[in-house]
């Protein structure tokens, strides 16, 4: 059987199922050839580590659209000054790439969706009930 462990606390743990994506599989990727420590665990929220998952969440999902957005913006600017040359796109591509890796330290997976969304409806009304 296989572990699982909240991506939160990094306790091993039950909770809601984590989206394998592929900045994860990246991830593990490079845990199992190069730091060779691929634990292999099935990753997950838990209960008690849900509202600190959807503030992270909602952070990284600003900050990554804020980010790729404006590098968009400065690759578009970038081709529009320097012309349509293999060196001014191969550049433009660079610098978002770089805006999409700076995007990632903030990174923060997806839940499983339907989970995730009948989750979000009963944090919002719990949410609602303590007020
Ligand atoms: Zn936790």
């Amino acid at each position: 059987m296989v572990e699982k462990r909240c991506i939160v606390c990094g306790i091993k743990k039950d909770g809601l199922p984590v989206r394998e994506d592929n900045v994860i599989r990246a991830i593990r990727w490079f845990k199992r050839n190069v730091t060779k420590n691929e634990k292999g665990y099935n990753l997950v929220v838990c209960r008690d580590c849900y509202k600190k998952y959807e503030k992270s969440k909602h952070i990284y999902d600003r900050r990554r659209i804020l980010y790729t957005s404006l590098g968009v913006i400065v690759a578009v600017l970038w081709i529009i000054v320097g012309g349509i040359r293999i060196d001014t796109v191969i550049t433009a591509i660079v610098f978002i790439g770089i805006m999409y890796l700076l995007s990632l330290i903030s990174y923060t997976p997806s839940l499983i969706l339907d989970v995730n969304h009948k989750v979000r409806k009963r944090g919002a009304s719990s949410r609602e009930g303590m007020r």
